[in-house]
């Protein structure tokens, strides 16, 4: 699955247990696994014939499980949900007695007496439901271009609701084969994860059978059906479809094109051909959160895997980037399961770091690590909390499961974690190790022992106790540099480290081994050092050179200097690699944000970087002056700081002018389209009058402005609207019949800035008239209206919360008690705040709720200590300006 979006879409989010005593976990073993089902009856294969009735949200099913007693036993135990079982027979005979308990979700069968070791089969037929959100088996409408409705059925299992379409043994370690037989109407096409086997037609309805999956888990069962197109492509043996809506078939061709690139690349990587006869990947229109990497049948929310004449090219970089995510679980994830949820970061974490790398290999232009660090950074944001969760985590139930996929720690910092690990064993040592891995565990399960031994053994290093300190404990370390000089400017420095936090002391109990990657020189090689030992001293070039010991923004932790290599560092600013730049601005700005260093230290180094065209580099400034700009509305300082802010990136801006030049490549593009962004936003009159000038020719031919700039000149243009404006604006996205257009229209009204307007903004949010796929995002342009008007937008959320939450009914608690806080934390008092919160979620969400608040309190503090140290900075500059 890729992050939760509704979740991920927090830019600029902000980071209790106690720490925990580092434990060896051990290789995988089913009778070790963790789980709720007893392991003495195991499931060998099922065959399930369902005929789903879409209009009476029904399914008919009956379902035969091939099983293997390991023990005499007068018990079946597994799961179920919402289904009554009839007719229950074991090796033909009935069974004693049948309970299905929906509140525990297990079915206990009794059997007249144990029933001896061995194989035996299980037959019953079942009546279930089909949902109407997305867990289980759910129907969907949609509208297609044009405006005509559709419907269609598909599924979403992970993690705990294959259950909810057939009874089971639902947890990660009971590896199957699956055969599925399903009837729907004749004109339908159905999917599957294998390819059908035959098809039987009977009046207006058609049986179709697929093929017998291999082994694997009841999350990974998939079906979709409706009135669907397809294009497909033969790759080495494989068959790779692209399914949509019909009529969109053709909009998939892009998709087509990367999935043959990216089976190619990993067939190789990781030394094991894709095991399966085809792969397709299905556009389900509608409510379809995110994407689902169903083993042969991934399953992407239409807006991920199609383009069309209006997307832009970071569309084309989310297609590129999320199919090379689900992708990468049909290895990580599909082929090699993790034995249990605590593991989900071998799922997650490994396709989030695969999908990357990949990413990057294949589009070099888009600067795609440079791009991840942004999600880094938000991750580190939140490990910073004291109250933040190690990468595995405890998980005992479902609804644990649900709250597993953390997108900040599951997704993002595993991803860098994975990302620093390969750097400091190599990338060829990785590669084997994860090859060993694949090899070892193919068709079975693993736990984060097993893929440290294999890159063990691949890289000769003892990579499980150096990197369980990063995957069993919370947090990172701040490493502090102390640098001394001999008599011939040969530098060494003393090395330590703890826990870097948000606001407040370090307990002293956390402690990692830190790969750092040291660079002496602006361009001088890396060396790699494993930190081990407060004070290790290291030979670090030469004392006039500048330093990084995070060279290329690789490491997860953080680094500060000592004052003379800071102020050597900021006189070479300009001159250093841009991944360089790019950590000393991350933990320049982190130190001050922490209040353990002055405003200043960072501005200084922003003022440096004059028109360097390093997009990360300027995104990052961008981001923290625009918290500081957020912190000064309102304030008497505010024209002279959102003054002097315009002025950092004026230059930059000058030099970019505002259309792109042949060559350029998309990421200067993008470093165009987000400073001319901030200059509007922050003001800047001639920016403001420009973008009204395109948008007078936008509005008679919607062709006078590309899409990838329509949504920061529309934004520009909303935030400054008067009426007439405004409704400009929302006539031409309500006129839109494409779904990328809607959003990013409709997200483009959110900015703006008039109160009355807003809250016809907010009236909007809600109403009929965005069709039936928006109920995914409306939450999100209720959630934009809080950046300029807090009370408007808690109020709307808060009245509204179950129709804007119940697309996502498996992330609500999570979003609720963990993402709600960082939403709002300026829009009611924090005790208010909380008591919305807890009331809304299990006291079990205790721990979540705790995380948010705890970043509520410190965006609160530090917007207040931002504010004086801005203006004593702006004063001190006006009164020395800067050359
Ligand atoms: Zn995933």
């Amino acid at each position: 699955m890729i992050k939760c979006t509704t979740v991920a879409m927090i830019a600029a989010a902000f980071g209790a247990a106690a720490p925990i005593p580092t434990l060896a976990e051990a290789p995988f073993s089913f009778d070790a696994a963790p789980g709720r089902l007893p392991k003495n009856v195991v499931p060998l294969s099922y065959q399930i014939a369902i005929v789903p009735d879409i209009d009476a949200l029904t399914i008919a099913g009956i379902e035969s499980v091939t099983l293997q007693f390991r023990s005499a036993t007068p018990t079946i135990v597994f799961n179920s949900l919402n289904e009554t079982l009839s007719d229950v027979r074991l090796d033909h005979k009935a069974v004693a007695g049948v309970v299905s308990n929906d509140e525990q979700q297990l079915t206990t069968i009794t059997l007249p007496e144990p029933v001896s070791p061995g194989r035996h089969t299980l037959t019953f037929s079942y009546a279930g439901k089909i949902e109407s959100q997305p867990h289980g088996l759910f129907a969907q409408s949609y509208t297609v271009s044009g405006g005509t409705q559709g419907r269609l059925l598909s599924t979403k299992m992970e993690s705990t609701d294959a259950r909810r379409m057939f009874p089971c043994w639902d947890e990660p370690a009971f590896r199957s084969t699956f055969e599925l037989t399903v009837t729907i109407p004749r004109g339908w096409q159905a999917v599957s994860n294998m390819p059908a086997a035959r098809q039987v037609v009977n009046g207006a309805l058609a049986t179709t059978t697929f093929r017998r999956s291999p082994r694997m888990p009841s999350y990974l069962v998939e079906f979709s059906a409706g009135e669907f197109g397809r294009i497909a492509a033969s790759s080495d043996g494989v068959e790779l479809g692209v399914w949509a809506a019909r009529g969109r078939e053709r909009d998939g061709t892009t998709a087509l094109a990367n999935a043959r690139q990216i089976l190619a690349d990993y067939d190789d990587y990781f030394g094991y051909r894709y095991p399966l006869p085809k792969l397709d990947s299905i556009a389900v229109p509608g409510g379809f959160g995110g994407a689902m990497e169903n083993w042969g049948a991934i399953t992407y929310n239409d807006q991920l895997l199609l383009l069309s004449a209006t997307s832009t090219v970071q569309d084309e970089q989310v297609v590129f980037s999320v199919e090379a995510h689900e992708m990468a679980h049909q290895w990580n994830g599909d082929l090699v399961t993790m034995g249990w949820w605590d593991d989900l970061w071998l799922n997650e974490s490994f396709a989030s770091w695969r999908a990357a790398k990949e990413t990057d290999q294949r589009n070099p232009s888009w600067k795609w690590w440079q791009r991840q660090d942004a999600d880094k950074e938000v991750a580190m944001a939140a490990d910073a909390r004291l109250s933040s969760h190690a990468i595995q985590q405890h998980v005992t139930d479902e609804l644990q499961a649900a709250n597993a996929f953390d997108p900040e720690i599951t997704y993002s910092k595993g991803q860098a974690v994975l990302r620093m690990f390969e750097a400091y064993l190599g990338a060829d040592a990785f590669r084997g190790g994860v090859r060993r891995y694949i090899k070892a565990r193919a068709f079975s399960n693993a736990t984060g022992a097993d893929l440290w031994n294999a890159l063990g053994a691949a890289s000769g290093v003892a990579v499980g106790a150096i990197a369980s300190n990063w995957t069993e404990q919370p947090g990172f370390p701040l490493v502090s540099v102390a640098a001394s000089c001999d008599a011939a400017g040969q530098r060494s420095v003393a090395l330590s480290q703890r826990r870097f936090l948000l606001r407040g002391a370090d307990s002293g109990a956390s402690h990692w081994s830190v790969p750092l990657q040291i660079r002496s020189g602006a361009h001088g090689t890396t060396q790699v050092v494993l930190l081990t030992e407060d004070g290790q001293k290291v030979a670090a070039g030469r004392c006039d050179q500048p330093l990084s010991v995070n060279a290329d923004a690789i490491g997860f932790y953080r680094a500060s200097y000592d004052a003379t290599t800071a102020r050597t560092n900021a006189e070479n600013f300009g001159a250093l690699e841009d991944g360089d730049k790019i950590a000393l601005l991350d933990d320049q700005w982190a130190l001050v944000e922490s209040g353990a260093d002055e405003l200043r230290s960072y501005l200084t180094l922003a003022s440096s970087m004059g028109s360097d065209l390093d997009t990360r580099a300027w995104q990052q400034i961008a981001v923290a002056l625009g918290t500081i700009e957020y912190a000064e509305r309102g304030t008497a300082g505010y024209a002279a700081f959102s003054a002097y802010a315009r002025s950092i990136i004026r230059p930059v801006v000058a030099r970019l002018g505002w259309d792109s030049r042949p060559g350029e490549t998309p990421d200067v593009q993008e470093l165009r389209r987000s400073l001319i962004g901030n200059l509007g936003a922050w003001g800047e009159q001639d920016v403001i009058d420009e973008a009204r000038r395109r948008f007078n020719a936008f509005v008679k031919d919607h062709s006078a402005i590309r899409s990838d700039d329509q949504p920061f000149i529309l934004s520009i243009v909303a935030r400054n609207a008067d009426a007439a404006a405004f409704e400009q604006v929302h006539a031409i996205a309500r006129q839109a019949s494409d779904e990328t257009e809607q959003q990013r229209y409709y997200l483009a009204l959110m900015d703006v800035r008039d109160p009355q307007l807003a809250a016809q903004a907010a009236q909007i949010a809600l109403s009929p008239e965005l069709p039936p796929q928006a109920a995914r995002w409306r939450v999100r342009l209720v959630v934009h209206l809080a950046s300029q008007h807090h009370e408007l937008s808690w109020k709307t959320f808060t009245d509204n919360v179950d129709m804007l939450l119940s697309p996502n009914p498996k992330y609500r608690p999570l979003i609720t008690a963990q993402y709600v806080p960082v939403y709002f934390w300026d829009s009611v008092p924090l005790d208010q705040l909380e008591g919305w919160v807890r009331a809304q979620v299990p006291e079990q969400m205790s721990p979540n709720v705790a995380r948010g608040m705890e970043t509520a309190r410190f965006k609160l503090s530090e917007k207040s200590a931002l504010v004086p140290a801005a203006d004593a900075y702006v004063n001190s500059q006006s009164a020395h300006p800067r050359p």
